[in-house]
């Protein structure tokens, strides 16, 4: 293609609401255009690299043996009705009545259609399994859409559900899935992991979330520095600890005046936050119950919520009505149940409140405490890995695909059902595993970039190779070159941005870097004077002259 027949308005400034450098990017080289919030048109750059990345999927997901369907956007609010969830999904379904008054959402995910399709054509379990694809358009109205492609309304997905007679099969199927998803984010070149998630509000048992490690994450992710272990940090279950230590010291209620927070009073007193216990208040359905961690630890609240349901963080006044001092609280002398998380149960001559108002007591241990040991904590990094190899690191991700188990949540409700080989009726059952495709652009252009602009990697890259000629409109001996090698690489079946405007160099090659294509050519008179081009790798600093007969044959070397 040659640059004046493409759209590609570049930008200097990226927008005011772009935060996060992928986005400010792929505003800036033209890839796509703002509509309206979490609505983006993709440009022609655009759309050459969201073709890439869906043809990689495509093609892992047709090796994996799935089959490629494709399924309305717009689905009746019956289907959702029968799986329970028209009620259940919330304001991110956007629903809408027809001309007849029929009421429908566009599809924010297809396990009811597909649910519906696999009724209707699935008979016997010799059909099994089977796993359908499709790459296509979801809408989910976010309440923030934000970070360009990242969090959009409308954006495209790779969604798949498998279908089985049984757990084991689909355990198989599951696993090939992972295998596939690995296969696709190792071609898109993107440094990532998979790790253990939550399987959230579509339920179900097993659930894996595959993660772009990126900084502007909006996920905390850990894994181990020693084996492959990896979770979501809400995930990350810790067990009953060993209790090592002995208490050596006495008791001793000191005034704190006025330091409330873990930080004051670990300063004031010189200790360390790790050795200082605190005690949060929370209000379940039944009644209130004391939290107590470490000082240096973080409550997660599904956790607490697994535990005890529904809670809220007590209010000032309650916890003045339970005749606490907040700020001050500590373990001793409660009137109310106290759980204790693993890691504070095991230390020894801690700090904590006093439970009177600017004191808190040292050198306190647990003998004589009636509580309940529990895993209330966020991990840190540093903690052991819970399966006992190595210890975690803590990075952020951003989430690129999540595959999970469904078991029969909507081929029961929805009675996709076979004749098994006993012939009597099997409930099938389910897997589902999506990928954001549009969102793998941003996350990849998180992870490759410089202050000069994109760095693609060369699977995704718009294209290959982009020629600049230097005055290619005012000399003949650089145009005729230029558009020779260009011929070349067409004919060679390399994709090829062949720049012919009339712009200064500089702006040539300052787009050409914005643009991220991994392969540049520049020729200019002095070139077609000594008969070399001047190649140019977009990830590297040096130039490298190349005769212009080998040009075509040394890039062929470079690409994959
Ligand atoms: P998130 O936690 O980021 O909202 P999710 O758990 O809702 O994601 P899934 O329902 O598992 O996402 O969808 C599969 C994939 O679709 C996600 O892994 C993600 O890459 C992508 N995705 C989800 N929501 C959006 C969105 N609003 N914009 C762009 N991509 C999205
Ligand atoms: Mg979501």
């Amino acid at each position: 293609m040659k640059t004046t027949k493409l759209l590609i308005p570049t930008q200097k400034e990226a927008p005011n609401d772009a935060q996060i450098i992928s986005h400010q990017l792929m505003i800036r080289a033209g890839l796509i255009s703002k509509l309206a919030s979490g609505l983006y048109s993709y440009l022609p750059m655009g759309v050459r690299v969201l073709h890439k990345v869906e043809s990689i999927i495509r093609q892992e997901m047709n090796k994996s043996g799935a089959q490629e369907v494709l399924m309305p956007v717009a689905q009746p609010a019956e289907l959702w009705q029968a799986s329970g969830r028209w009620d259940k999904y919330g304001a991110e379904l956007l629903r809408f009545t027809d001309r007849h008054q029929r009421e429908f959402c566009l599809g924010p995910t297809h396990e009811e259609v597909i649910t519906h399709l696999a009724a209707q054509y699935l008979r016997s379990y010799k059909q099994l399994p089977m796993n359908f694809y499709q790459i296509q358009t979801k809408f989910r109205d976010e309440i923030r859409p934000r970070f360009g492609v990242m969090r959009l309304r409308e954006f495209i997905m790779k969604d798949a559900y498998s279908f089985h007679i049984d757990q084991a099969s689909l355990q198989q199927t599951y696993e090939l899935m992972h295998q596939t998803y690995s296969n696709i984010f190792d071609r898109l070149g993107l440094d990532y992991r998979a790790v253990l998630a939550d399987s959230g509000s579509i339920g179900g048992d097993a659930s894996h979330e595959f993660h772009v490690l990126a900084e502007s994450g909006e996920d905390t992710i850990c894994f181990s520095d020693e084996s492959d272990y990896a979770a979501n940090i809400e995930k990350v279950a810790f067990s009953k600890q060993e209790k090592t230590c002995k208490s050596t010291l006495t008791e001793e209620k000191v005034l704190t005046k006025k330091k409330t927070s873990i930080e004051e009073v670990a300063e004031f007193l010189n200790v360390k936050k790790s050795d200082c216990v605190k005690t949060l208040i929370i209000k379940t359905k039944s009644d209130f119950k004391a939290l107590a961690l470490r000082g240096d630890h973080e409550l997660n609240e599904i956790k607490v919520h697994n535990l005890f349901g529904d809670f809220e963080f007590a209010t000032e006044d309650e916890i003045k009505n339970l005749d606490l001092k907040k700020g001050f609280i500590g373990i001793k002398n409660l009137d109310i149940d106290l759980i204790v998380d693993y890691s504070a149960g095991v230390l020894c001559d801690f700090v904590c409140g006093a439970n009177e108002w600017d004191y808190h007591l040292t050198s306190v241990n647990w003998q004589g405490i009636e509580f309940v040991d529990a895993d209330l904590r966020n991990a840190v990094e540093g903690d052991d890995s819970p399966e006992g190899k190595g210890k975690l690191m803590i990075k952020r991700g951003i989430e690129v695909g999540h595959i999970f188990q469904l078991g029969t949540k909507y081929s029961s409700a929805m009675k996709a059902n076979v004749i098994g080989e006993s012939g009597k009726a099997v409930t099938t059952t389910m897997g589902c595993y999506g990928i954001g495709v549009t969102r793998i652009i941003a996350a990849s252009i998180e992870q490759n970039y410089d202050s000069r602009g994109i760095i693609f990697p060369q699977a995704i890259a718009p294209f290959k190779i982009v020629i600049v000629p230097i005055n290619y409109n005012k000399s003949t001996r650089v145009k005729t070159l230029a558009d020779k090698l260009y011929q070349q690489f067409i004919e060679a079946d390399i994709e090829v941005l062949l720049d012919d405007r009339k712009e200064r160099a500089g702006i040539m090659f300052a787009d050409s870097e914005l643009f991220g294509i991994p392969h540049r050519i520049v020729i200019s008179d002095t070139h077609a004077d000594n008969g070399n081009v001047e190649y140019k790798a977009r990830d590297r600093a040096d130039k490298i002259e190349v005769t212009f007969d080998d040009a075509l044959s040394f890039i062929q070397s470079k690409l994959i």
